[in-house]
């Protein structure tokens, strides 16, 4: 078992159920989550006592995952991790002036199979563990020697179909004695899974809300995300006009603008009916093209024209500074390039 997949209740249990110290695990958390140098053999958490140790060296397994690939711009880094089974991730590093976010991955591939996404080519191997997902941020720290204060859960994978996982990720990397990483500051995007969006309204963590959208017609969107076809836009508006009663939080809707395909005026104009009296932000990205997929970006004169329709409509809307055009940055792209050698 990684010990990465243990919440700080889960560790108390651990302790308890061997008739151990109970505060044992507020003292493994912090070895493991809370200082500078972090542990990375159990013999390192020295006011822990040896036969603990031993039993946990037993128990546990204490990194499960290696970086095999660096990839580095100015402001971005990209890594490719080899995880137990010989399987490949990728997690993107960006330096903001507001801090350092990650973008993690959730899956080994994914089943989602949107039509413009290197990571919907390959189908989805299997979840990542709750640790696996920890396990990113804490070697890239170690890495690049900064502190992430930001994540967003964008890499490979539907984060909604790891819903479990996901959520005692949040917990972990958000305790005070773990990685310390405020809600507010981690958000999940996903394509737009009704039923774990109702649930996440619940969750008693303020994390933020993204939702690929990409279309604001139903014939449209089913045409590039095949989920449009099990949730259509009518259904799914509405779940988020709840998540928003219940949160009161702002969503966010993310929509890559493809060339001839979603980019014209008449669609900026259903986008902003389709968004009416939603709290929304908008954040229009340009796509990144990739070698596999006839896609195209759509150029800067219509996406500065797209953007002015909705800002004419009072949408808040930004347009997504782009990070490692000259690296292979688009979603999935060193992890198919991997598995395509
Ligand atoms: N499955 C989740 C999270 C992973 S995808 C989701 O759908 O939100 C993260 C975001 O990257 C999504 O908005 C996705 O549509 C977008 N994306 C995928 N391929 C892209 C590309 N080549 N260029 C720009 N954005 C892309």
């Amino acid at each position: 078992m990684n010990i990465y997949n243990l919440t700080i209740e889960d560790l108390t249990t651990y302790f308890l159920k061997n008739d151990d110290k109970k505060f044992y695990a507020t003292e493994l958390f912090t070895w493991l989550y809370n200082k500078d140098k972090k542990i990375i053999d159990f013999n390192e958490a020295t006011n822990i006592k040896k036969s603990t140790i031993l039993r946990l060296k037993e128990d546990f397994v204490i990194s499960t995952i290696e970086i095999v690939k660096k990839e580095k711009a100015k402001d971005v880094s990209k890594y490719l991790f080899k995880l137990s089974d010989n399987e490949h991730i990728e997690a993107v590093l960006m330096y903001h002036d507001y801090g350092n976010s990650l973008c993690i991955s959730s899956q080994v591939g994914c089943n989602m199979g949107c039509k413009f996404c290197e990571s919907g080519r390959r189908k989805k191997v299997r979840n990542l563990t709750t640790g696996e997902m920890v396990e990113q941020i804490l070697k890239v720290e170690n890495d690049s020697k900064i502190r992430i204060s930001h994540i967003v859960i964008m890499g490979i994978g539907e984060p909604f179909d790891n819903y479990d996982n996901v959520c005692k990720f949040i917990k972990i990397i958000n305790h005070p004695k773990g990685l310390n990483i405020g809600a507010r500051h981690i958000t999940i995007s996903t394509c737009g899974i009704i039923p774990k969006i109702l649930d996440i309204a619940n969750f008693p963590y303020q994390v933020n809300l993204a939702i690929s959208l990409h279309a604001a017609t139903d014939e449209l969107r089913k045409q590039l995300m095949p989920i449009a076809k099990v949730y259509p836009l009518n259904e799914l508006i509405d779940s988020i006009k709840k998540y928003i009663e219940k949160t009161n939080r702002r969503v966010t809707f993310e929509y890559i603008l493809l060339k001839d395909v979603n980019d014209t005026k008449e669609d900026a104009l259903n986008l902003v009916k389709l968004l009416k009296g939603i709290n929304a932000y908008v954040n229009l990205i340009p796509y990144n093209e990739t070698d596999s997929l006839q896609f195209k970006r759509s150029n800067p004169l219509t996406i500065a024209k797209f953007y002015d329709i909705l800002k004419k409509n009072n949408i808040t809307v930004t347009i997504r500074r782009e990070f490692g055009g000259t690296i292979s940055a688009a979603c999935g792209q060193l992890r198919s390039r991997k598995e395509e050698l």
